[in-house]
This record gives structure tokens, C-alpha cells and sequence, in this order.
């Protein structure tokens, strides 16, 4: 057999991180296979490797303090599988990193665990929260995490297939050390009745058929293209193409709604729409245009019109800001890897001039958090009463700000922080200004994208959220203070980009 033929039956496999590619975005399997090789970006998002990294530390962790098991992860995948079985049959009570091969379904669960009845659950190690939206205050439990599933129905599938499993069912031993049972033949939801078991054979099928080239789907312009090695692929694809998700707002399922109820592929055949007509269609049609009422409608019509036709961004009302002497551009970095805030960055301007002042944690420990947010509010507070503003984008600094506050009560009571974020002139610009007040020739409207558009530059040639996390774990291992100073800067430069945007909002 020819190398390229074991390399092409190998990529053809049905694996977990395709499941899980395609739980992100459906493309992506597609793509991988078909798509132009030479466009995609070869060396790792620094950001995805530190995940990855993070990852397997927990993994070993964990394994480290199990006990005993037979490790299979090493050699060749097939005297791995071969393995596998004899030890699955010789019912071994643990099993590490063993193969499951069944025609073009494999999957290596971390674990695969002895059951009383002599067949095997599989488990997974994961450096995350077992489940999603847990809430220890209200009691919620959340709810099993969609892409967690479908990996472990593949493990399940195989088991079964391969006769050591008589459930659907799989483990995931979750950040906490907590071990979270997935029963998938579970509905999704009380709303969604489609199990587990149902999305994970919906999902596998269109990969086989993705994979196969047997069927195709677009790019689209989307948030989770970032950290994805075919980014300025798709990217050119969608420009190129004219395709809808070059408009801000309009994620996948809208445009392929558009595509199919209406033929309209293009942001130019947008702007010849009648949306009287398309609602009185609806009103006859409920299934016609799921999910777009007049307003999401009219809203496009608008935004099509700003890139095709104006090419310059629009203020649909008066945009007016408070007049007072102290201006503070506001913005945080946190890492949601491990729920933990390293700075709050502001940029002030008075009638003294310009300064950036940060409050940074420089250890990953609950007293430098603490202390870096305590000196946050006690800058706050001596500021003159009702002659200050400050400004932030979008609501991530007010969402992780509320969860600290329980974290630390007795810096600053709920009140107290209600108070703040109501208060007029703390103004969140996305939210309360650009959404509701303009529109931009742009496919996206995050500080990025319209800071640039303004002309702002950011001293790092490739500035973004996600990178700053890397560069934070990087500092608190080596301590070297240049990555501290990348970090300051990159926030810096972040405030100093919201208030190009305020003065920008202003001139609009
Ligand atoms: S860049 Fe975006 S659309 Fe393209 S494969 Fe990646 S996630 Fe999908």
C-alpha cells in the first residue's frame, strides 16, 4: 500500500476532533480534505497551543493520580487497536489511550473503564467544566456540553459496535475532578427533544459525506474563524464571493435561510429585497424566512446599503456623550481558561492630558487578583463625584466584574457595583451606542475593526484578546517583564482605541 494511500484512508476516519471541527464549523471537515491546501496558515494559533498544552498538563495530572492502568498510547495505531480488544477481552479494569476501530468510525477515549457487568464506559479528560450555565447560587446543575457528547457517542458507538458496551453512555472527568455521567440517549434540552444519541448520528453522517466530497457547504465570516488556520482563506472566499456573512450580524443559518427561501447569495442582491413583500410572503408562509422578522430584515437592507452604496459608516440618530473633565477608556484581560482577571486598563484624559494606568495581578493567586481590582476602585473612587465617564466595549468588563464582586464582597458591595455600571455616564459603546445608533461598511463591528477603520494602529503587529492570554501564562512562568511590557501595551493601546472610536462616534 502506497503512503499516500494509508494517509488518505487515515484522514477519511471519522474521529472526535472532526466531530468536534464540525460542532464549530460545518465547513471545516470539508475544507481540511478539499479545500486549497496552500492557503492554509501552517504554524499554530500560540493561543491554541497554549489550550492544547493546558490540556494535556491536566491530562497527565490526572493519570498521574489514578492508579493503575494499562497505558496503550504509545506505537503504531494499529497494534494499538489490536491491543485494545485483547485487553478489553481479557477484561483489564483500565485502560489508557486505547484505539477503537470500527470500518471508518475510530475513536481513542482517554479511558476506557471496567463495568461491573464486564462491559466498558469511555472516559474523557477534559480541562473544562463538565457541563455549561451551572450555577451554584440558583442550584442549576447546566446542562452536558453538545460537543462533549458527540465524542463520547462516538466512543460509544465503537463499543457497541465492537460488543463491549450494551448503553449510551460515557464519563467526563471534568477540571473540578468531578466525574460527569452523559447519558446520551437524553434530549438535548426541555425545548429540544433531538437526543444526544440523534445529533451525534445527524452529525456523523454529513461528515462521512463532507469527507467524501459527496456534499458541500460554504464558508462563512464568522467569530470562530479567528483561531482557525483557514482564515484568510474563507475570508478571501466570502470578499471575493460577495457572500452574505461579509455583512455584520448575519451568521450562517440566516444566510443559508437567505440562499435557500429568496436565491439571494450576494450582499449586492440584497439592497433589491421588498420587505413588504417578503412579510406578507411570511404571513402566508410561516416556514418562509424562519426566523427573520421585519426588523432583522430591514436591518440588512440598511447594512447592504452602507457597504455597497454610502461606503461609509452611518448615524441613524444624534450621537451625544457627557461633558466632564475626567474621560476614562476602560478594558480588561482575563483568562477564561481558569476564570481569572490579570488587568484593568485605563486610558484617562483630563484637562491635565493623557494617561494610561493599569492595575495589574502578576501571580495567578486569589490575593494578587484581589489586590489589582481593590486599587481598580480605589482609583475609581478618587476621582471628582459625577465630572468623570467612562467608556468600555460590549458587555463582557459589567458580566466579569458582577462574578468578582461575588468572588471579593468586601471590596466593593453589589450595590455598589450596580450602582456604577447604571450610572449614565459609564456608557458601554458597542451595546448602547454602535448597535443601536450606527452602521459600518465593515463584515464586523468589534474595537478592532472599527478603531483600524478610523486609522487607529496598534503597536503589535497582531494584536488580540486571545493572544494576551498566552502571553500572560507566558509571563507567570518565565517572570520576564518584556512579556509584560507586550501585555501592557496591547491593553493600552486597546483603551487608547476606544477612545478613538468615542471621538469617532462623535464626529459621526
Ligand atoms: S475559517 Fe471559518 S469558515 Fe473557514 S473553515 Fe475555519 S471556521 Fe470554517
Amino acid at each position: 500500500m502506497s503512503y499516500k494511500f494509508i494517509l488518505t484512508l487515515e484522514i477519511m476516519y471519522i474521529t472526535a476532533s472532526k466531530l468536534y471541527d464540525y460542532i464549530q464549523c460545518p465547513h471545516r471537515p470539508w475544507r481540511d480534505i478539499w479545500g486549497p491546501q496552500e492557503e492554509k496558515i501552517q504554524e499554530t494559533n500560540p493561543f491554541v497551543e497554549m489550550l492544547w498544552e493546558k490540556g494535556i498538563k491536566y491530562e497527565m495530572e490526572v493519570i498521574g493520580k489514578i492508579g493503575e492502568y494499562l497505558d496503550l498510547s504509545k506505537g503504531n495505531i494499529e497494534d494499538r487497536y489490536t491491543q485494545t480488544i485483547e485487553a478489553m477481552k481479557a477484561e483489564t479494569p483500565l485502560i489508557y489511550q486505547g484505539v477503537l476501530t470500527v470500518g471508518n468510525l475510530r475513536g481513542i477515549p482517554d479511558l476506557l473503564r471496567l463495568q461491573p457487568d464486564g462491559t466498558y464506559i469511555p472516559i474523557d479528560i477534559k480541562s473544562g467544566m463538565g457541563r455549561e450555565g451551572a450555577d451554584e447560587e440558583s442550584g442549576d446543575e447546566g446542562k452536558p456540553k453538545k460537543h462533549y457528547a458527540v465524542q463520547l457517542a462516538l466512543y460509544s458507538d465503537c463499543l457497541l459496535k465492537l460488543g463491549f458496551e450494551h448503553n449510551r453512555k460515557g464519563i467526563i472527568y471534568d477540571i473540578d475532578g468531578n466525574e460527569v455521567l452523559y447519558e446520551l440517549d437524553a434530549p438535548q434540552g426541555p425545548r429540544n427533544k433531538e437526543t444526544f444519541w440523534e445529533l451525534y448520528e445527524d452529525i456523523r453522517e454529513k461528515v462521512i459525506l463532507l469527507l467524501g466530497n459527496q456534499i458541500q457547504n460554504k464558508p462563512a465570516y464568522q467569530g470562530v474563524c479567528k483561531l482557525c488556520p483557514w482564515y484568510t482563506s474563507c475570508k478571501k472566499w466570502v470578499m471575493y464571493s460577495d457572500d452574505l456573512t461579509g455583512m455584520f450580524y448575519m451568521g450562517r443559518s440566516w444566510r443559508d435561510t437567505i440562499n435557500q427561501d429568496l436565491g439571494v447569495t450576494k450582499i449586492e442582491d440584497i439592497l433589491k429585497l421588498n420587505v413588504d413583500d417578503l412579510m406578507d410572503q411570511k404571513e402566508k408562509d410561516k416556514s418562509f424566512l424562519k426566523n427573520l422578522g421585519r426588523s432583522r430584515l430591514d436591518s440588512m437592507v440598511s447594512r447592504a446599503n452602507v457597504i455597497k452604496n454610502l461606503k461609509k459608516p452611518i448615524a441613524y440618530n444624534k450621537i451625544e456623550f457627557p461633558k466632564v473633565q475626567y474621560e476614562l477608556f476602560f478594558d480588561i484581560e482575563d483568562d477564561p481558561t481558569q476564570e481569572f482577571v490579570y488587568l484593568h486598563g485605563v486610558y484617562e484624559r483630563s484637562p491635565q492630558g493623557e494617561r494610561f494606568l493599569n492595575f495589574t495581578a502578576r501571580e495567578i493567586t486569589h490575593e494578587a487578583e484581589k489586590q489589582a481590582w481593590s486599587d481598580f476602585w480605589n482609583y475609581i473612587k478618587s476621582l471628582p463625584e459625577n465630572d468623570y465617564s467612562v467608556y468600555y466595549y460590549s458587555h463582557h468588563e459589567k458580566t466579569t466584574y458582577k462574578k468578582l464582586q461575588k468572588k471579593y464582597s468586601d471590596v466593593i458591595t453589589l450595590e455598589e457595583l450596580e450602582n456604577f455600571f447604571e450610572n449614565p455616564n459609564v456608557i458601554d459603546l458597542y451595546t448602547d451606542v454602535v448597535l443601536k445608533n450606527t452602521d459600518w461598511p465593515l463584515p464586523s463591528y468589534s474595537i478592532k475593526a472599527l478603531a483600524v477603520y478610523l486609522g487607529f494602529e496598534w503597536r503589535d503587529k497582531t494584536p488580540s484578546g486571545a493572544l494576551s492570554i498566552q502571553w500572560f501564562n507566558d509571563y507567570i512562568e518565565k517572570k520576564d517583564e518584556q512579556i509584560m511590557t507586550r501585555i501592557l501595551e496591547y491593553n493600552e493601546d486597546d483603551c487608547k482605541a476606544t477612545m478613538v472610536l468615542k471621538d469617532g462616534l462623535e464626529k459621526l
